[in-house]
């Protein structure tokens, strides 16, 4: 059997060891340490930002970041619906309820259109949204500038959930950067990796004081063990924090290997007719984490679940667009905005989607193999 080619798999940069050896000379095992701290500092740096945060997961940083901006049993939060499970999962800690909005077609991230219904519904209802949790999917940035004349509307603060767009950028702001917080992920599958890990980033220096309090357990500032909120075991640990600084220094590579990746299969198979490319919108540069497309049924013969069945009898993983988050059955009874009454672009991304492999370690044979097995079976 041939090596499997992976959607997309850890690569190191070589330097990680270093960071780990010091870590280990200094006996900073233990959570916290230089690089912790260098960590952070490196990530505000690169994103421009005030502080930073490193924490156990990109999960854990909405659930500060929710936790941060007062949301409690009963509040609502607005969510892309078109995302990760992780992306609402922390709502629903908080016993807070989730409202879906779709996406639009030229980013495929949260549409402007349906976040304005589903305002202009929540206030005339009198309850407005505390926080509204804007995705970043497969390094796009979300139309920023149009969401955030929203939110700034009503002050309802945004949160930023880049976990897929770290190095991507809008009008040349760093992907992250927009909302009140933004949140990072450094999951094995992601741009860079710790092997598992997050980031809350933000220019409240303040509120970030604040969640690396809640997130060493919430001790109060008192000789003996004192609590008196609810605390939690989330800090990233010195160990790790080492791998991420070795992959930070590598992340523009990274996504300069990503974009390679994207030119090619766009090249290869852009001229089929009935494949569409992910768009990136004018004015924005995307750190390509997955390269998707989507399958016209009208044009295409086959559907992506065919597609994936046939690359992967050929040992190559691809996999699904997310499935929509209203349609989820832990979410049923969630309200949703479509994009229009008559258009519900999430769902259609989803039944039409195919996200390939995309690993910026992914040789260009590796990637050659991809694009024949397509073309035979679309052709
Ligand atoms: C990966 C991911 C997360 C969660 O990050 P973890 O570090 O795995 O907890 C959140 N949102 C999106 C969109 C993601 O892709």
């Amino acid at each position: 059997m041939t090596k499997r080619i992976l959607l997309s798999s850890p690569h190191m940069s070589g330097n990680e060891q270093k960071y780990i050896n010091e870590a280990f000379e200094t006996n900073w095992i233990a959570p916290l340490g230089s690089n912790v701290d260098g960590f952070e500092k490196e990530i505000s740096a690169y994103a421009g930002v005030e502080d930073s945060a490193v924490l156990s997961s990109g999960t854990a940083a909405i659930h500060l970041a929710l936790e941060l901006v007062g949301i409690g049993q009963g509040d609502t939060v607005f969510c892309s619906s078109l995302t990760f499970v992780a992306s609402a999962n922390p709502i629903l800690y908080l016993k807070a309820e989730p409202v879906f909005i779709d996406s639009e077609v030229e980013t495929w991230n949260m549409s402007p259109d349906a976040l304005a219904t589903a305002m202009a519904d929540a206030q005339a209802a009198g309850k407005l949204p505390k926080a509204v949790i804007v995705v970043n999917l497969y390094g796009q940035s979300a139309k920023m500038d149009e969401l955030l004349e929203i939110c700034n509307l009503y002050d309802v603060p945004m949160i930023e959930d880049a976990a897929e767009s770290l190095g991507s950028s809008y009008k040349g702001k760093k992907s992250g950067t927009f909302g009140k917080f933004g949140i990072y992920s450094f999951n094995g599958n992601k741009i860079i990796t710790t092997s598992g890990g997050g980031m809350l980033v933000s220019d409240d220096i303040e509120a970030l004081t604040q969640a690396r309090f809640l997130a060493t357990q919430a001790r109060d500032q008192a000789k003996h063990y004192q609590h008196s909120v609810i605390g939690y075991n989330y800090r990233m640990s010195n160990i790790l924090a080492g791998v991420g600084r070795a992959q930070l220094e590598v992340l523009d590579e990274r996504v300069q290997a990503r974009r390679d990746v994207f030119d090619r299969y766009a090249q290869a198979l852009g001229e089929i007719e009935g494949i569409h490319f992910m768009p990136e919108l004018e004015g924005t540069y995307s750190n390509r984490w997955l390269t998707a497309m989507t399958l016209d049924p009208e044009m295409i013969k086959i559907t992506p679940y065919e597609l994936m069945d046939v690359l992967d009898a050929e040992n190559i993983e691809a996999r699904p667009v997310w499935k929509p988050l209203h349609l989820q059955p832990l979410f049923e009874g969630c309200k949703f905005y479509p994009h229009a009454e008559d258009d519900v672009v999430s769902v259609r991304l989803f039944e039409t989607g195919i996200c390939l492999p995309s690993g910026s370690n992914m040789t260009v044979e590796e990637q050659e193999k991809v694009i024949d097995v397509i073309k035979e079976a679309l052709l």
